[in-house]
């Protein structure tokens, strides 16, 4: 098996933007305004007609969904089912659109419509503890001087779904004429969904594994508590199961060798580990300056929150597994090697 696509429609622009991954199943890469460029949206032309991720709410995204369907001769009042791989941004955007567009019902992980899908609903009341969150992990109110504008700029590009109904890891469901497994991959985040069919032995990934760019695995003020760890099980899930291909989230839509590119990202997570470790055994530190230690490059201020977070998830994995505490020091989490 290869990642080479079956065949393809040619797009307008950067080819190829519609993709044949299997029998009526279709991966389209929609423009999002993110450094990864594209998320996967994925379409199943046969009933029910089904959208897997829906992008951010932008004019781009929603005419380059527009475009495919049309180029598969459907309209968005065709869509019958719309499910959701986890409820980031540029995955969840649309689905309160398409609902409302054509009455699909939309389908996400147990767990996620409980924890992360909240957020976009109960956001005013959520976010001043977001902001919290970074405080007390060391991040300067200097350095937070963007986060409310920024997260109100997202949630101007999220329509949410009104009714959002639940599927559970086990259950299954029918796509593209096959029985496909719901899985719970959790890390990236904490309700990840995932579809696996056997028989093709094609998974569904969303962002829990990706080429090129290691998925973000970070502690936010909502999380689960431990959410490396829950990634290191995800990935050691994904090795076992050893799919000959998966449609990703973004940098796809397919690929392969992907129980290889799990066992790099494990290798990768414990290499970090060791490093908080041995940084940490010369002097304690806040998640924040012990960012920088992780992520040396000059980041903007939305980049270093996520690297705080990513640093964050691999501390919280060390303390609460052995070898790290942390002490409040009366303005910070600061954790030292016990
Ligand atoms: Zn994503």
């Amino acid at each position: 098996m290869t990642s080479e696509p079956r065949s393809t429609v040619q797009g307008a622009q950067e080819a190829p933007r519609l993709t044949q991954v299997e029998g009526s199943l279709y991966a389209l890469q929609v423009p999002i305004p993110y450094p990864m460029g594209f998320v996967t949206v994925l379409i199943d032309t046969a009933a029910p007609v089904t959208l897997i991720d829906t992008a951010l709410d932008t004019l781009e995204a929603r005419a380059a969904i527009e475009d495919a369907l049309a180029a598969l001769n459907l309209r968005w009042e065709d869509v019958q089912r719309v499910i959701i791989t986890h409820h980031h941004p540029d995955h969840y955007g649309l689905a309160g659109m398409i609902e409302a567009r054509s009455g699909a019902q939309v389908y996400m992980l147990d767990i996620d419509i409980a924890r992360g899908e909240q957020y976009w609903h109960r956001w005013d009341e959520w976010l001043p503890g977001h902001a919290r969150h970074f405080l007390e992990h060391g991040v300067p109110p200097e350095a937070m001087a963007g986060h409310a504008a920024e997260s109100r700029r997202t949630r101007e590009r999220i329509q949410p779904a009104q009714h959002v109904l639940p599927l559970h890891e086990g259950d299954t469901l029918a796509l593209a004429g096959h029985t496909w497994e719901v899985l719970w991959l959790p890390g990236h985040a904490d309700g990840h969904l995932g579809l696996w069919q056997p028989d093709l032995s094609l998974l569904i990934a969303g962002d829990a594994i990706l080429p090129r760019i290691s998925p973000n695995v970070g502690l936010y003020a909502y999380s689960r508590p431990d959410p490396l760890g829950d990634y290191l099980g995800t990935l050691a899930r994904l090795e076992a199961l050893n799919p000959a291909r998966a449609v990703v989230g973004h940098h796809g839509p397919v690929m392969d060798a992907v129980a290889e590119r799990a066992r790099t990202l494990t290798a990768h997570h414990h290499e970090r580990l060791e490093l908080v470790t041995r940084t940490l055994g010369e002097q304690a530190m806040n998640a924040y300056q012990l960012s920088f230690v992780m992520f040396p490059r000059e980041l903007s201020e939305s980049s270093r929150r996520f690297a705080v977070a990513e640093t964050l998830a691999h501390a919280e994995y060390l303390r609460l597994h052995g070898g790290l505490g942390r002490r409040w020091d009366g303005s910070s989490w600061v954790y030292f090697r016990s």
